[in-house]
């Protein structure tokens, strides 16, 4: 075989790769949609009658896209701060995507005046990198809050699949189920996407005294209808709010790699030639008027900057920026 040969046969070794790779990618997503909708009609939810209320809850954002001061760190990850009651508990770890230690999240804590010492939980929303501390960290199954040594033993962490970690108390969730008096668990909702495959997802569930729920989200993967069917089909109270990530990257992705919009691709559960787009935002933002809410925010790490105007405008005075540094008072 000639030069010209061997680079019409490797040419062609490559394209019959690709092709397979892609209808491996194709049959992974069509069989992973299939099985999430299956566990979501299968799941059974029994209401959990009483899961107590806080009279006060914060949610202070440590680490997102944009900070309320300069002195704070950035990230397109998420890690809030969230102290319900007597309880003070970690929402995720953010990214770390530099692995950094002190790592942006420990740095930001000690700015304002905060330390590992004060939690008393971790709770992991899903298993991706910017919300377990890393790229390193989605591979090996762990999370981690920096990346040198932080001392968790004791804390325990409600996590949404088996993890390891080597301080904190693992207690894997899957579903509903109080972790704390006035604040609970989703349980776990799946969703199949193209390239990140099988993610399941937990959201938590702040009863406030005299108020309603608060739904913390990390990422919205399983879709925002599901999260609030999920709540109104298996807590007694209202909804008040929902703060946190949602996954609209309409017109940005705040997560890039050689000019590929990450997040735009990767992030969602459709066909990766039919992106998240501005009906579907619209759409979702009808969806949440329908409740009513006195209280919503949407995290700019995994939204554009369209998106949380949209809401804005949409929600008016009831919507709070999620800022690193700016904490959302309900009380
Ligand atoms: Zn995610
Ligand atoms: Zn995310």
């Amino acid at each position: 075989m000639g030069s010209r040969g061997a680079l019409i046969f490797a040419a062609g070794g490559l394209l019959g790769l690709l092709t397979a790779a892609a209808g491996y990618l194709a049959l992974r997503f069509q069989r992973g949609r299939h099985l999430a909708d299956r566990v979501w009609a299968a799941t059974d939810c029994p209401k959990l009658a009483d899961i107590g209320a806080v009279k006060h809850l914060s949610i202070l954002p440590l680490i997102d896209w944009y900070a309320a001061t300069s002195e704070l760190l950035t990230e397109p990850g998420v890690s809030y701060l969230v102290r319900a009651g007597d309880t003070t508990l970690l929402f995720d770890v953010g990214f770390n995507a530099h692995a950094e230690h002190p790592s942006p999240l420990l740095r930001n804590m000690a700015t304002l005046g905060l330390a590992v010492a004060d939690l008393d939980a971790i709770f992991i929303s899903h298993m991706h990198e910017d919300h377990v501390g890393g790229i390193p960290c989605q591979l090996r199954h762990t999370f981690a809050l920096s990346a040198g040594p932080v001392d968790l033993r004791g804390i325990p962490a409600w996590v949404p699949q088996p993890m390891t970690q080597p301080g904190a108390e693992m207690r894997v969730v899957t579903g509903p189920q109080v972790v704390a008096p006035g604040v609970a668990t989703t349980g776990v909702i799946p969703r199949q996407m193209f390239f990140l495959g099988w993610t399941q997802e937990q959201s938590i569930v702040v009863n406030v005294e005299g108020k309603g729920l608060v739904i913390i989200v990390g990422c919205g993967h399983p879709t925002l209808e599901r999260i609030l069917e999920r709540v109104e089909r298996c807590f007694d109270a209202p909804i008040y709010g929902v703060v946190g990530g949602l996954h609209y990257p309409v017109t940005a992705s705040r997560e890039m790699l050689a000019g590929i919009p990450l997040q735009r691709i990767l992030g969602t559960g459709k066909w990766p030639w039919d992106p998240i787009n501005r009906a579907d935002v619209r759409d979702n933002i009808a969806l949440l008027q329908s409740r009513h809410p006195f209280l919503v925010g949407l995290s700019p790490h995994d939204s554009c900057d369209w998106s949380i105007t949209a809401f804005r405008k949409a929600f008016g005075p009831v919507y709070r920026d999620v800022w690193v540094g700016q904490e959302i008072v309900v009380q």
